[in-house]
């Protein structure tokens, strides 16, 4: 089904997008310079002249529930200096959570020290994504200071690219983590089986990447962990970036100087601007790499391959997802792998010898028995 979607829209090349099965929507144009870290302001010139439709789907997506209403005026304290402050409106009072508050469903994800799986809470019947790690297994894999990381990371982050954490707490086995269920499954998976993706797909997909990166970038942290697994597809089909096991926050990003001596594309699979995009940001010299040259990432919104990209509406997510996932109603997670669950979460909230808990220092003991 996948692959049919990709070649009509190589057929219709940079004319289409298409959601779901059936129905084709003409290429809703993704142009013009985003409004929050207002780093392409300077690119106009570049915007595209592509139709444009506001997704029907929009306006369903979990992330709207409440933001608005949680914005905290807390006060933030700067570790280090020399990272940009940080916005108010990015740190959140996070409500206070408990295993007991959940039903667990089922797996949705593994990973080295844990699983995610799709919850219930049983207070308002929505479905939430918490992801579990076993403590002694991430102080075991010396991941103490990653897993802090990520749930410090996710706290300041507030973007429509990027997951949402409601709130975090341990027992004395675990740690957990409350997000926004993202229904729509990994990116990886639709690039499975759609093989590769035409160019404006692609694109789209890139765009708001791009957009996810920059707001982190904006706020002094480096993701350091993109492929497609980590990208998530929403309801509505807007990507939301996963994992920030590998995030932190840098005053100016770790700079590899090495480049690749040479890469190989497939043949006809990349268009020419594409190639070049690549190149230019895997550029060995860190004085010459885009995004770290004097115009920051406006360097890569300007870039020719997204000349139609229009920014402002693809970061309001006005510009209609070139892929729907089919969901059959909140709480569907077929558009995940199957995992065998092994009775896992039967052991979670049981009480264990705890000889790690004070390494995890932010993360409340809410779940412990009363
Ligand atoms: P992670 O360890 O954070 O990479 O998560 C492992 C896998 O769990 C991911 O690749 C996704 O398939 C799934 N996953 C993680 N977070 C969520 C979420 N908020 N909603 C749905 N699935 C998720």
């Amino acid at each position: 089904m996948i692959r049919r979607m990709a070649d009509k829209l190589g057929q219709l090349g940079h004319s289409s997008l298409h959601r779901g099965d059936d129905d084709v929507d003409s290429l809703h144009s993704l142009a013009s310079p985003t409004s929050s870290q207002s780093a392409v302001s300077s690119y106009h010139d570049h915007r595209g002249s592509i139709s444009t439709q506001a997704t029907s789907m929009s306006e369903w997506s979990t992330d709207k529930r409440g933001f608005s209403g949680l914005e905290s005026d807390m006060e933030v304290v700067e570790e280090e200096m020399q990272l940009p402050a940080l916005p108010q409106q990015h740190n959140r009072p996070r409500g206070v959570y408990r295993l007991s508050d959940f039903i667990i469903q089922r797996t949705l994800g593994t990973g080295s020290f844990g699983r995610v799986h799709l919850v219930r809470s049983k207070h308002n019947l929505r479905f939430y994504a918490i992801k579990v790690l076993n403590k002694e297994r991430v102080v075991r894999l010396k991941q103490v200071e990653h897993t802090n990381n990520e749930q410090r990371m996710l706290e300041l982050v507030h973007h429509n690219f990027i997951i949402n954490l409601w709130g975090h707490f341990q027992d004395t086995a675990n740690l957990y983590m409350v997000m926004d269920f993202v229904p729509g499954g990994e990116l990886f998976t639709l690039l499975r089986r759609s093989n590769r993706f035409p160019d404006p797909v692609a694109k789209f997909y890139a765009a708001e990447v791009a957009l996810a990166l920059n707001h982190l970038h904006g706020l002094g942290v480096i993701y350091r962990d993109l492929k497609p697994e980590n990208v998530l597809l929403n309801a509505d089909g807007h990507i939301k970036v996963a994992d920030f096991g590998f995030a932190k926050r840098c005053p100016h990003d770790d700079m590899d100087a090495l480049g690749p001596s040479k890469v190989s594309f497939p043949v006809a699979a990349f268009s020419d601007h594409a190639k070049d995009l690549i190149m230019k940001l895997m550029e060995g010299d860190p004085s010459k790499r885009y995004g770290n040259m004097q115009h920051g990432a406006a360097d890569v919104f300007a870039h020719a391959w997204f000349r139609e990209v229009d920014w402002t509406r693809l970061e309001a997510r006005e510009i209609t997802a070139p892929y729907l996932p089919r969901i059959a109603g909140d709480g569907d997670a077929s558009a995940f792998d199957k995992y065998p669950e092994d009775d896992v979460s039967a052991t979670y909230g049981l009480v264990t010898l705890d000889e790690t808990g004070h390494l995890f220092p932010d993360f409340e003991y809410t779940a412990t028995p009363q």
